[in-house]
This record gives C-alpha cells, sequence and structure tokens, in this order.
C-alpha cells in the first residue's frame, strides 16, 4: 500500500465518483465524524458523485440516500440500493421478487446452526431493518475472539450461504452479491453510468475484510489507516492508505483529491 500523496494529480483530476464504505470508514465508535460528513459535502460541491456501501440493512440505507449527501446508498453488502428521484426514493436489488423469497429458509438454517454450536454468538442489533442478509454481532456490542469468528464464518458457509465479516458483523449472503457489484448496479439505476466503462474514474475507499471484493475490482482503491489491521486476512489490499484512521481518514482522502483538481497557480 502507498501513502495516498503518492495518488497523481491526473488520477485524482480524472475521478468522476468516489464509492465509500461507512463503518470505521466515515464512522468511530459507531457515530459519523464531523470531518467525514463535511468531507462528502465538499466532494459533492467538487464536482464528484458519492455513493455510501455498507453492511448496514437495506432498512438504514432507505435513510441515508435520502439524509445524506449521496448519490445513492447500497445496503447489506450490495444486496439493494436506493437513490432520489428528485423527491421520490426509488430502489433496486440485485435479485428480483422470487429469488429473495427463498432467503429465509437458508436464514432459518443459519440460525438453527449457529445457535447450537455457538450459542453465546447474537444477531446483529439491527437485524430487523435486514432485509436480504442475516448478520451476527462480531465487534458491536460484543469482541468475539477470533476462532469464534472463523467457526462462525464455516458454519455459515457449510449451509451453503456466502460469508463476510466486517469490523463489527459476520454476515450470511444467501447470494452472489458484495459491494463491488452493489455499486456498478447502484450507479447504473440512480445515474445511467456503466462503471465498467469508466473504472479508473471511480474510487473506492473502505476499512475491513468485507471490502475486499471493492478493493480488487476498483484500480483506485484506498484504506483508511485502520485497514492494517485486516490486510494479512485480505485477498486484494486496497493501493494506497491513508495517515489517519476513520473519518480522519476519508477526511484526508477528500482533501488530497480536491487540492489535485484544482488548478495550479499561475496557469
Ligand atoms: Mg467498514
Amino acid at each position: 500500500m502507498r501513502p495516498i500523496d503518492e495518488m497523481d494529480r491526473e488520477t485524482c483530476g480524472n475521478l468522476a465518483g468516489i464509492a465509500f464504505d461507512i463503518d470505521d470508514t466515515v464512522t468511530r465508535h459507531g457515530q459519523l465524524e464531523l470531518p467525514a460528513f463535511r468531507a462528502m459535502h465538499e466532494l459533492r460541491a467538487g464536482g464528484l458523485r458519492l455513493i455510501a456501501v455498507t453492511g448496514r440493512p437495506l432498512g438504514w440505507v432507505d435513510v441515508l440516500a435520502l439524509h445524506w449527501p449521496v448519490d445513492a446508498a447500497v445496503g447489506e453488502n450490495g444486496a439493494g440500493w436506493v437513490w432520489r428521484d428528485g423527491e421520490i426514493p426509488r430502489e433496486g436489488y440485485f435479485e428480483d421478487l422470487e429469488g429473495r423469497g427463498r432467503y429465509p429458509v437458508t436464514f432459518e438454517r443459519v440460525r438453527r446452526r449457529v445457535a447450537d454450536a455457538l450459542p453465546h454468538v447474537k444477531p446483529a442489533i439491527d437485524q430487523r431493518a435486514r432485509r436480504c442478509d442475516l448478520a451476527f454481532d462480531v465487534g458491536e456490542t460484543v469482541q468475539l475472539p477470533q476462532p469464534d469468528i472463523d467457526h462462525l464464518v464455516a458454519l455459515i458457509e457449510e449451509t451453503g450461504a456466502r460469508s463476510a465479516v466486517s469490523s463489527v458483523h459476520a454476515h450470511a449472503i444467501p447470494g452472489d452479491w458484495d459491494k463491488a457489484r452493489g455499486v456498478v448496479r447502484a450507479a447504473r439505476d440512480a445515474l445511467g453510468v456503466e462503471i465498467v466503462d469508466e473504472l479508473p474514474r471511480w474510487l473506492f475507499i473502505g476499512d475491513s475484510e468485507n471490502d475486499s471484493a471493492a478493493f480488487a475490482y476498483f484500480p483506485v482503491s484506498v484504506g483508511v489507516a485502520n485497514v492494517e489491521r485486516y490486510v494479512p486476512r485480505m485477498r486484494q489490499p486496497p493501493r494506497f492508505v491513508t495517515r489517519l484512521d476513520r473519518g480522519r481518514g476519508f477526511a484526508e482522502l477528500a482533501s488530497h483529491v480536491l487540492a489535485a483538481r484544482r488548478p495550479k497557480r499561475g496557469k
């Protein structure tokens, strides 16, 4: 990983948009940090599109997409997304209604196996707002030891679901989505943009293991400083890393990008 100071003016000047993770990328101890929120406003004022992408519930994303300065918000690690069409909220899903109808059976299987083998592991506190995802608390109100997280992931995968782990949750994912695929679909629905046609113009910033699909997909990828603890467990670490952690790291990236996009003095 290289320091973001090494991200050149041409890369920054070319950017069309930034997709960003939420937990521990713009938040600290679960709360949105002021420098990060200010940075979102500044990035948009600077002409950049913003897409928030999180493992948090689609029920939360309904609110984020309407109340935050973003063009779209993707929830449940890519399972669905919400955007504003004027004053009207619109939504999209990775799978159609029929496909989504199959998830409860998978979730029940996972729940039963986890209750038998790891009875102390509890559902995430935001589970009731989820539509396509079953999440367990690994680091939000409790701190599960790594062997328990590994065991939980193995149980989830034995049921046929996929898994993803963030700094706060372990997810059972009953479909083929991930954060990168969710961002691509959201950009198509919300902005009419095919990211694949302009991939070097989109930057992704995140902090943990459930961001690794996006770190791999986006050639301009950034980790906030706290990504360091997860790098050994990632198949693809981000290309650049900030000096500061969490929301301050996000603000550091925004400052660097915006400074590099300003015309040089005397020109
Ligand atoms: Mg995160």
